[in-house]
C-alpha cells in the first residue's frame, strides 16, 4: 500500500511512525512532513518513507502530487484543510481519502452546526445559546451565572473559548467573535474517545485524557494541549460502551440521514460530570498530542484500518486490539508558547532521549543548515510506554530531561493524577 499523509505536525509524524509498522504499508509520503519524519527509517524491508513539499492550502497541488504518487490512501491529519474540504477533490479523482468531507467536517468547523446535529440526534451536550450580537451575548452570560463558557463558533486552533469567572473577560472575548456560543459550565474530568468510522460503522479507540493549560495544576493559559496518556485506569468499565452508543453511534447516523456522511475520524471531547457524559466538543480529525500516546499501543496495523474505513468496509472489521501497557505524551514548547513562541533555538538530546520505549515527535521543528531548531510552538511530544502509568511517566520524564533547548517549557504532572489513583468520579 502506498500511503499520502497531508500535514507536518505531531500528529503526523505519529501517524507515519504507526503506518510504517503496518507490513502492508510500503511507501509513505508525508506532505509536506517535518525533519522527524525526513530522518525516519523503514520499519521493514523495502519500505520507503520520504517527505515532499507541498503547500496542503493549494487543493490541486495535492490532488497532483496523490496522482503521481500513485497513492493508495490519502491520511488528512489537520482539521484546517478538512474543513476546507481537501478530501473532496481528492474522492472526486478516484483516491481512497482517510478524512470527511467539506460537509461533514462542519462538526469541527462550526459549533452551532455540531449542536444542532446533537440536538437532532439526542446527543448528551451542554445547553447552549448562539448569539451574532454583544447584547445577546450578554444575556446569555447573565442567564447561566459564572463560571462563563465562550466559543468562538469559527474555527480557532485551540484558541476560541474561554472559561472565566470574569464577567468582562467572557463579554470581551463575545464582543471579539461574529458568532459565538455561550455555553453551560460542565465540571468534572473530561475524556477524549476517538473512533474510526466508514460513516456507518463506528469503531472506538481507548479513551485518553489530555492536558489544555499550560502549567501544572490546570494553571496558566489554553494550549493546543501539552500533553496526553491511556488507558484511564480511573474509567468506569462501560465508558466506551456508552459513548459508542449515547454520543458516537446517534452523530455518525444523523450526519449519513443529512445526506452528509462523515468518514475518517471522529472526536469526542467529553466531561463526565455528576449528571453524566456531556459532548464538550467533537473534532473532524485525530486529536495532538492524544494521537502520539495512543499509536504507540495499538496492535491493528492502521494503513489496513485506514483504508477499510476510507473505503467503506468497517463492518467486516474487527474491534480494534490494544496492547496492555500504559503511554504517556509530553509536549516540549518553545519559550513565550503560547504567547509567541521563540523561534531558532537550537534542539539537543532527541537520540539520548529515545530509548526505552521513548520515541520523540517532531512538530514544530525545522533544520537551519545541521542545525535542527525550534520553528513553532509545541516542539517535540515525548511518547514513553510502560507496564502502567507509572513506568511510561518515568520514561517520557527522563526522556524529556535529556532534551535541551533553550528557555523550552513543559508540564511535569502528565498523568500524575491518574498514576497516583487521584482521579475519582
Ligand atoms: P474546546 O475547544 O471546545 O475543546 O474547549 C477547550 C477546553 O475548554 C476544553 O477542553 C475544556 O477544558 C474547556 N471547556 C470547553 N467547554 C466547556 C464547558 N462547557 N464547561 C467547562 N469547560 C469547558
Amino acid at each position: 500500500m502506498k500511503v499520502l499523509v497531508i500535514g507536518s505536525g505531531g500528529r503526523e509524524h505519529a501517524l507515519v511512525w504507526a503506518l510504517a509498522q503496518d507490513p502492508e504499508v510500503e511507501e509513505i509520503v508525508a506532505a509536506p512532513g517535518n525533519p522527524g519524519i525526513a530522518v525516519m527509517r523503514p520499519a521493514h524491508d523495502g519500505q520507503t518513507i520520504v517527505c515532499r513539499s507541498v503547500d496542503i492550502a493549494d487543493h490541486d497541488a495535492v490532488v497532483a502530487l496523490a496522482v503521481e504518487f500513485g497513492a493508495d490512501l490519502v491520511v488528512v491529519g489537520p482539521e484546517a484543510p478538512l474543513v476546507a474540504g481537501l478530501a473532496d477533490p481528492l474522492r472526486e479523482a478516484g483516491i481512497a481519502v482517510f478524512g470527511p468531507s467539506k460537509d461533514a467536517a462542519q462538526i469541527e468547523g462550526s459549533k452551532a452546526f455540531a449542536k444542532d446535529v446533537m440536538a437532532t440526534a439526542s446527543v448528551p451536550t451542554g445547553r447552549a445559546y448562539v448569539c451574532t450580537t454583544p447584547e445577546q451575548a450578554a444575556e446569555a452570560i447573565d442567564a447561566f451565572g459564572p463560571p462563563y463558557v465562550v466559543k468562538d463558533d469559527a474555527l480557532a486552533a485551540g484558541k476560541g473559548v474561554v472559561v472565566t469567572s470574569d464577567r468582562d473577560e467572557a463579554l470581551e472575548h463575545a464582543a471579539g467573535c461574529e458568532q459565538v456560543l455561550i455555553e453551560e459550565y460542565l465540571d468534572g474530568p473530561e475524556v477524549s474517545l476517538f473512533a474510526i468510522t466508514d460513516g456507518t460503522t463506528v469503531l472506538p479507540m481507548q479513551p485518553a485524557q489530555d492536558f489544555k493549560r499550560l502549567a501544572d495544576n490546570d494553571e496558566g493559559p489554553n494550549t493546543g494541549g501539552m500533553g496526553a496518556y491511556t488507558p484511564l485506569p480511573w474509567a468506569p468499565e462501560k465508558l466506551v460502551e456508552e459513548i459508542t452508543e449515547k454520543v458516537l453511534q446517534p452523530t455518525i447516523d444523523e450526519l449519513r440521514h443529512r445526506g452528509t456522511p462523515f468518514s475518517g475520524l471522529l472526536y469526542a471531547g467529553l466531561a463526565l460530570t455528576s449528571r453524566g457524559v456531556r459532548v464538550i466538543e467533537f473534532n473532524c480529525r485525530f486529536g495532538d498530542p492524544e494521537t502520539q500516546a495512543l499509536l504507540p499501543l495499538l496492535k491493528t496495523p492502521l494503513g489496513g484500518l485506514l483504508y477499510a474505513a476510507a473505503t467503506g468496509k468497517l463492518a467486516d472489521h474487527e474491534p480494534l486490539s490494544w496492547k496492555s501497557a500504559a503511554s504517556v505524551a509530553v509536549v516540549v514548547a518553545a519559550k513565550k508558547y503560547p504567547a509567541s513562541p521563540r523561534k531558532g533555538d537550537v534542539i539537543a538530546g532527541i537520540e539520548q532521549a529515545e530509548v526505552n520505549d521513548v520515541r520523540v515527535f517532531h512538530a514544530g521543528t525545522a533544520l537551519d543548515g545541521d542545525d535542527l531548531v525550534t520553528a513553532g510552538g509545541r516542539v517535540l511530544a515525548v511518547s514513553a510506554t510502560g507496564k502502567d502509568l507509572d513506568e511510561a511517566r518515568q520514561r517520557a520524564y527522563a526522556a524529556v530531561g535529556q532534551i535541551r533547548i533553550k528557555g523550552s517549557q513543559h508540564r511535569t504532572d502528565i498523568a500524575l493524577k491518574a498514576a497516583r489513583g487521584e482521579i475519582t468520579l
